[in-house]
């Protein structure tokens, strides 16, 4: 197999994996990055960053409103001290040229649900994801220290006795290469893809936490996973997204024509997104036609406030102004992921991580909107810092199997029948035998994959790993809900329930 060396090696090329590689300079980076600048969740973002700012808002109310959606399962110490972080985060980003959309040439915040002051800031309108994507993608071009490779795609770590060595990844045309790394980080985003209903690029696909499980790396909050409730319905995937403001703007959901949130809950089409997740899921599933009705604001000549949404339903052939959108709820943010301590150190020598595949404690049980970007560009920047500290030369791994890697083959049909069995038992509503039901067939789905597709068996791994985690978890809590518990565990409350520890 033929095989390079480098000193840092970062899979990944979104916020936390281009934030990390800028600040490592000036040590040789390699970024493996097969998507480019698109396809990234970064790129794909739409609401903002949130950053504690604005008049009368602090450190303190920013983190408090964050450990109140993690559902008393946040760490304390990391909140407050990413969120204490968010200035730098932000300043860093204009550092690279990057404008946030301002109002008397002061930042313009806005407010977004589970955030008791407007914290959020936007570029470029409902694109700030895509204008932080393009921002740092350029700054990664042109820094001599950065070497791009648009060709590769990691299929798994390789390690020796002492840790992880670098990973094996596979070229455009099928070939393997072996990447040797003294220290090698994980950016790899989150993993929607393992859902049927998902917002989450096709990237997006657990790999990196896949990997690393594969290597015994320490993890934690497998279960919570964050469901938009809104996503539209057609056969798209990716799936569009339709903002939540529509509903702050007047939208409602219907089921067979009739409005159903007031019955859930007293906020209505305004309640948490999970609490409207589940009443989309439960809809639904009973055979019901669910759909948001915004024909009052897109035909009232409002749609010039809602582009995305409205571009969204014009390429599905909807006009959203002469009948309600049909939507379906969406896995769309992990919760879990790869300890990791604030510098992005994992329980695994020579590997570190960042971004939504790794776990800090700041989103708990729960994200709060806005914190991910945040988290993302705050851990990356202090992984790449703390890499720049320390010295280092590549070590030569030994190859660790005999099995020739192989990437994932997404024709085959074990991929598709995962992604519908984590939807069904692994969604919005959970139960236990509906778990163990899943376990068994997902089971029996890996015996019948060929050793040789790796990337597929590790994935398979991972949604085991999810489905074992949701079914020890005998209660409801955060993104979490189990229809035969229903009320939280208060013993379980504290982020060390959840496995997390400040150093991993
Ligand atoms: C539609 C949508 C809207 C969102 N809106 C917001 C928002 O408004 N505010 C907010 O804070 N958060 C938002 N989020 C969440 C946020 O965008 C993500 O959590 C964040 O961007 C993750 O950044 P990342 O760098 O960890 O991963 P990503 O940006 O997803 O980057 C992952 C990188 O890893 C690469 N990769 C993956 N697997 C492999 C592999 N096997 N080999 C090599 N490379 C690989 C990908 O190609 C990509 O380059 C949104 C997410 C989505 C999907």
């Amino acid at each position: 197999m033929e095989s390079l060396e480098t000193d840092i090696l970062i899979v990944g090329a979104g916020a936390a994996g281009l934030s990390a590689a800028l600040h490592a300079a000036p040590r040789p980076v390699l970024l493996v990055a097969p998507e480019g600048p698109d396809g990234t969740s970064t790129a794909a973002a739409k609401g903002g960053i949130a950053a504690p700012l604005g008049r009368g808002d602090s450190i303190a109310l920013h983190a408090t409103d964050t450990l109140m959606a993690a559902d008393h399962s946040g760490c304390e110490s990391t909140t407050a001290a990413i969120v204490a972080a968010a200035a730098d985060a932000i300043r860093f980003l204009r550092e690279h040229g990057l404008r946030f959309d301002d109002e008397g040439g002061e930042p313009h915040l806005h407010l977004e649900a589970g955030h008791s002051l407007p914290r959020i800031l936007h570029a470029d309108g409902d694109r700030t994801g895509a204008a932080i994507q393009a921002t740092l993608w350029s700054a990664a071009r042109a820094a001599a220290h950065i070497t791009i490779r648009r060709d590769l795609t990691a299929v798994r770590l390789q390690a020796d006795d002492a840790g992880i060595t670098g990973i094996v990844a596979q070229g455009l045309r099928g070939d393997n290469l072996e990447v040797h790394a003294a220290q090698t980080m994980l950016a790899t985003g989150g993993l929607g893809q393992l859902f049927a209903a998902t917002t989450n690029p096709r990237h997006a696909a657990g790999d990196g936490l896949a990997m690393a499980l594969a290597r015994g790396v320490r993890v934690a909050g497998l279960e919570f996973v964050q469901f938009h409730p809104t996503a539209l319905y057609c056969r798209s995937d990716p799936l569009p997204l339709l903002t939540e403001a529509l509903r702050g703007a007047g939208a409602r959901l219907v089921a067979d024509g009739r409005t159903f949130m007031h019955t859930l809950d007293p906020r209505g089409d305004l309640a948490p997104r999970d609490i409207v997740a589940r009443g989309v899921w439960e809809h639904a599933s009973h055979g019901e036609d669910v759909r948001l009705d915004a024909t009052a604001i897109f035909g009232s000549g409002r749609a010039g406030e809602f582009p995305s949404a409205l571009a969204a339903c014009i390429a599905q052939g909807i006009d959203p102004a002469a009948k309600p959108i049909p939507v379906t709820c969406a896995a769309h943010f992990h919760m879990g992921g790869i300890v990791i301590d604030q510098v992005g150190r994992t329980s695994l020598p020579g590997l570190w991580a960042a971004g939504e595949v790794a776990y800090t404690g700041l989103h708990g049980a729960n994200r709060l909107a806005s914190n991910s970007l945040l988290e993302a560009i705050v851990i990356g920047s202090a992984a790449g810092a703390a890499r720049r500290r320390a010295g280092g030369c590549s070590r030569r791994g030994r190859t660790g199997s005999s099995i020739a890697p192989a990437a994932l083959d997404l024709a085959r049909p074990e991929w598709p029948q995962l992604r519908k069995l984590m939807w069904g038992a692994m969604g919005p509503v959970r139960s236990g035998p509906a778990l163990s039901t899943a376990l068994a067939r997902l089971r029996r789905l890996g015996l019948a994959v060929d050793p040789t597709q790796v990337a597929l068996r590790q994935r398979i791994a991972l949604a085991e790993a999810m489905l074992v985690a949701a079914r020890a978890r005998c209660e409801s809590r955060g993104a979490h809900w189990r229809s035969d518990f229903p009320i939280r565990d208060p013993s379980r409350d504290g982020a060390g329930a959840l496995g997390i520890m400040a150093r991993p």
